[in-house]
């Protein structure tokens, strides 16, 4: 059976999907980057992106601080990254040793409102 069109409804299913891969293809790469397995957690990273740009589901901030976005590989902080807190600007400069580039992420308080939604991963993926 071969159906091109895929429904509103089907669609936010796979995003669903797609972001709890995504959550777990970075819970790997942090894993693997701790086990000094740097290749490995690089490769997790760029799954996670492909398979964001798939279903067009966005990485969420929390993960966009753990890899480069220049070069996309997995940021260590001391490892293959440095962090520094610039309270001037308000903000954390985190420098990728692959690319040597700099990234700003501006500390920014809670995002207003937390959304309701709680993200549980309870399902049982083995
Ligand atoms: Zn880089």
């Amino acid at each position: 059976m071969t159906r091109r069109k895929v429904r509103k409804k089907d669609k936010r299913k796979q995003q669903d999907i797609a972001r709890e891969r995504i959550e777990i293809l970075f819970g790997l790469a942090d894993n693997a980057a701790l086990k000094g397995e740097m290749d490995l957690a690089d490769s997790y990273v760029e799954l996670a992106r492909k398979i964001g740009m798939k279903f067009n589901v966005r990485i969420s901030r929390e993960y966009k601080r753990k890899f480069c976005k220049y070069c996309y590989h997995y940021l260590m902080p001391g490892k293959t990254s440095r962090s520094r807190i610039n309270s001037r600007e308000k903000r954390v400069e985190v420098e990728c040793f692959h690319c040597k580039r700099k990234m700003f992420f501006p500390y920014v308080r809670e995002v207003k409102g937390k959304r309701g939604k709680k993200i549980e991963v309870q399902r049982c993926t083995t």
